[in-house]
């Protein structure tokens, strides 16, 4: 499915590549999709200047690994008939953040718009880039892991959405045993964030959501958080503070697209000495907020983007395990050809539609 303008993907047949000695050729077995797939179809990337069109959309793909060069068998450890998700980040393997662990902000390949699956526009090599395809031409500089063999595939296309979970609200702060931990937006991300704090011992999770996504905010209890809070209709601070005895959170991620307010509830909702994470894209707009508070509660602020090597192996564990009931996350299986649709649920335009985590398969999903 190739994106030609705005809002307008349409089905298109390429040639399958030739691939070389360090490249592999994934056949996609499905990609799940996330707030990130609205935005492009609507036309953000290229307004913001990230890339061109046509481009082929789809940066969360999972599938079979159909043919692979020999060096790309030794250097990724995968063959054959092996199933993989790919991360979408392309990187050198050489600049000083790719050798400090942080590789999806490579220096070299990203001032050329993003340097991503999902991303690239179809005028740079082969031009198959994109998870709403039947194929991958895999790049040289792919990171990827091996998905479990007994991994459902119908669950695996969250891996994305479970790393972001893991660790924007565990790993970066080092959430531990006991923590109290609020996560502001219960988006298929808030709710990967609540798995993730039951897997890391949180004794008090509390999720925050508009009153239109009630249902949302009723599953983020049914995986285990402890309280919810309806923050179009009650004071958020208040409220956490009410659960908290006065103290508030040890921990706060803020996951909320576009709402700038909620990064003044995370510095009134945290405890003095606790982290806030800011993993919720606010847009162009800058964001007005105190920062004598942060002094004088000595908070700390830590930005994410982007989830990372040990969350994605964690989230395919989490996911293997499926502790969890996991499939109630995913709401919607579509065929490639309903791309829109799927994007327009996900984007809550489908009246009657309730999507969370949502995917596409080049075959009909049986
Ligand atoms: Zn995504
Ligand atoms: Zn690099």
């Amino acid at each position: 499915m190739v994106q030609r303008a705005d809002q307008r993907l349409e089905m298109e047949e390429l040639e399958v590549p030739m691939i070389g000695p360090d490249e592999g050729l994934l056949r996609v077995e499905a990609c799940g999709l996330c707030g990130s797939d609205v935005d492009q179809f609507r036309g953000g990337t290229v307004a913001r200047g990230l890339g061109s069109y046509p481009m082929i959309p789809g940066h969360e793909p999972i599938g079979v690994i159909e043919s692979i060069g020999a060096l790309a068998a030794k250097r990724w450890g995968v063959g054959v008939g092996d199933g993989v998700a790919l991360e979408p980040h392309l990187s050198c393997g050489a600049c000083s953040n790719c050798l400090t662990g942080r590789y999806h902000l490579c220096r070299v390949l990203r001032p050329s718009g993003i340097p991503a699956y999902g991303y690239l526009p179809m005028d740079q090599g082969h031009g198959l880039w994109g998870g709403y395809a039947t194929h991958i031409h895999m790049h040289a500089r792919t990171v990827l892991h091996k998905l479990p063999t007994s991994l459902d595939p119908k669950l695996a296309t969250m891996y994305q959405a479970i790393a972001g979970g893991v660790r924007w609200a565990v790993n970066l702060p080092k959430t531990s045993l006991g923590d109290t931990v609020l996560v502001l937006g219960c988006g298929q991300r808030g709710l990967g964030a609540v798995i993730a704090c039951r897997e890391a011992g949180v004794s008090r999770i509390i999720v925050t959501g508009l009153a239109r996504d009630r249902f949302k905010l009723n599953l983020a209890r049914a995986l285990g958080a402890n309280h919810t809070i309806v923050s179009d209709q009650e004071d958020t601070v208040a409220r956490v503070m009410e659960i908290t005895g006065g103290r508030g959170a040890d921990v706060v991620v803020d996951l909320a697209p576009s709402a700038p307010q909620t990064v003044n509830h995370a510095l009134d909702a945290v405890k003095s000495g606790g982290i806030v994470v800011l993993a919720g894209l606010k847009g162009p707009r800058p964001v007005a907020f105190d920062t004598d508070r942060v002094i004088f509660k000595e908070i700390t602020l830590l930005g994410a983007f982007s989830q990372g090597w040990q969350a994605y192996e964690q989230a395919l564990k989490i996911l293997d395990e499926n502790r969890y009931d996991l499939a109630r996350l995913k709401t919607h299986d579509f065929a490639l050809e309903d791309a829109s649709t799927a994007i327009r649920i996900l984007a809550g335009e489908v009246q009657g539609e309730e999507g969370i985590c949502l995917a596409l398969h080049p075959s009909s999903p049986s």
